[in-house]
């Protein structure tokens, strides 16, 4: 084995059993993740995971691309596995890390060993490199606070290993660690983003998707699933639950005032989601609502949308302005995908002047003239689950 990836754990407040949860949660993922990249052995020890490939097939990039967004890792870094023997060590360290050698100004050695039959404590071996690699690199000054690269090295039972600074992980929780949850997955900015933020947390998530064929397209769908995959390296695969929501919208139209038409259609949303997330196990459902951003996402639309369902709504773009959920809908590589100009159900039939206050009594009485139950019931009934599987 010449190389392995480290991944540094986040969340350090937690303790006892949830440490043990989120340890495990998050090794499950990261192999299931590597699956793809050839075989590798993950273990944990002292908050940090190491991904050690199997033998000489394994495709280190991809897994070092694979765990930079696995949930719950603070940084990532690849090593250099070499003998244990200062010499080894030293020229590991200048092959390895040359480049951030030559970039850097200012270092510091860091080392542990966890083989004390080694023959130099760590102080001892950071003190001999440190004084060979400022000896052999006149433009590096040691500075032990900030310096601009720190070197580090592990002497295990079996070999030493060295690498340089982690890079950022994908941080938050292990996806599955906090449960499981619905979230209602459009073709537009904020509902990947929404759902990403949800997965950070720790959701594994199902995608529920209202679709009003022939009013939309087969490839504003397609989009929809194209938006899934793009969030599988985060969140593993996934299933889409696609829902038949034209006859719903339709029955909408006939029967109720235009000005209700949009919160209606959002409570009918909820009930048929609220039904996946009872038949899937789910706990909570996941929208990509921000405050005010249309009618439909004022305080009052809300109280009437999410009263049709006892689960918490989990909304957390609701006080994110466009600009802020626009950034992260770039950083995840969502955001080319979502500006595709397809129609959405919400955009077919729009009334032209929304309630921006609606009551829960008056979305009550308009309901009175539809047979709500047998409405949802057609349309769980009728929905197409999509596997997705991780990119
Ligand atoms: P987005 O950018 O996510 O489409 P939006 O700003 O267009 O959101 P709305 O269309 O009012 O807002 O939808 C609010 C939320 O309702 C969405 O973020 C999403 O969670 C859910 N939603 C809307 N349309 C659909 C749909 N066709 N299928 C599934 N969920 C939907
Ligand atoms: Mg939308």
């Amino acid at each position: 084995m010449k190389e392995m990836i480290l991944l540094k754990l986040g969340e350090l407040v937690l303790k006892g059993l949830n440490r043990h949860y989120f340890e495990e949660q998050l090794m499950a993922n990261a192999r299931r993740r590597l699956k793809a990249c050839g075989e590798f052995k993950v273990t944990t020890r002292q908050s940090i995971t190491y991904v050690e490939p199997k033998n000489e097939d394994c495709d280190m990039d991809r897994a070092f691309e694979a765990m930079k967004k696995i949930f719950g890792a603070a940084g990532v870094c690849r090593c250099r596995a070499c003998e244990k023997d200062k010499e080894a060590m030293l020229a590991a360290i200048q092959e390895f890390l040359a480049g951030d050698l030559a970039a850097a100004k200012t270092f510091k050695v860091e080392c542990k060993r966890s083989d004390k039959t080694f023959p130099l404590n760590s102080i001892q071996l950071a003190q001999y490199l440190g004084g060979e690699l400022d000896d052999l690199y006149p433009h590096l000054t040691a500075e032990m606070h900030h310096p601009d690269l720190t070197v580090y090295v592990e002497v295990r039972d079996d070999h030493a290993f060295v690498h340089g600074n982690t890079e950022p992980g994908a941080g938050g929780l292990p996806v599955g660690m906090a449960g499981r949850a619905v979230s209602l997955l459009s073709g537009g900015i904020d509902s990947p983003v929404a759902s990403w933020m949800m997965a950070k947390r720790g959701l594994e998530l199902d995608m529920v998707h209202f679709f009003s064929y022939p009013y939309t397209s087969e490839a504003a769908k397609e989009k929809v699933l194209e938006l899934a995959r793009i969030l599988t390296p985060w969140t593993g695969r996934l299933v889409v639950h696609v829902v038949p929501f034209t006859a719903i919208q339709e029955e909408l139209r006939r029967s109720c005032p235009e000005e209700l038409f949009t919160i209606l259609m959002r409570r009918f949303m909820m009930r048929i989601s609220a039904q996946v997330a009872q038949r899937i196990g789910a706990g909570a459902l996941v929208t990509g609502e921000s405050l005010g951003q249309v009618a439909s996402q004022t305080m009052e639309a809300m109280r009437c949308t999410g009263a049709v369902t006892d689960l918490p709504i989990f909304r957390p773009v609701v006080g994110m302005d466009k600009e802020e959920i626009v950034r992260i809908s770039r950083k995840i590589g969502a955001f080319e995908t979502s500006i595709l100009p397809y129609e959405d159900c919400c955009t077919v039939f729009t009334p032209k002047h929304p309630r921006l206050k609606p009551t829960l009594a008056e979305c009550v009485r308009a309901e009175e003239a539809l047979d709500v139950e047998g409405l949802v019931k057609a349309a769980v009934d009728g929905i197409e689950r999509v596997f997705i599987a991780a990119k």
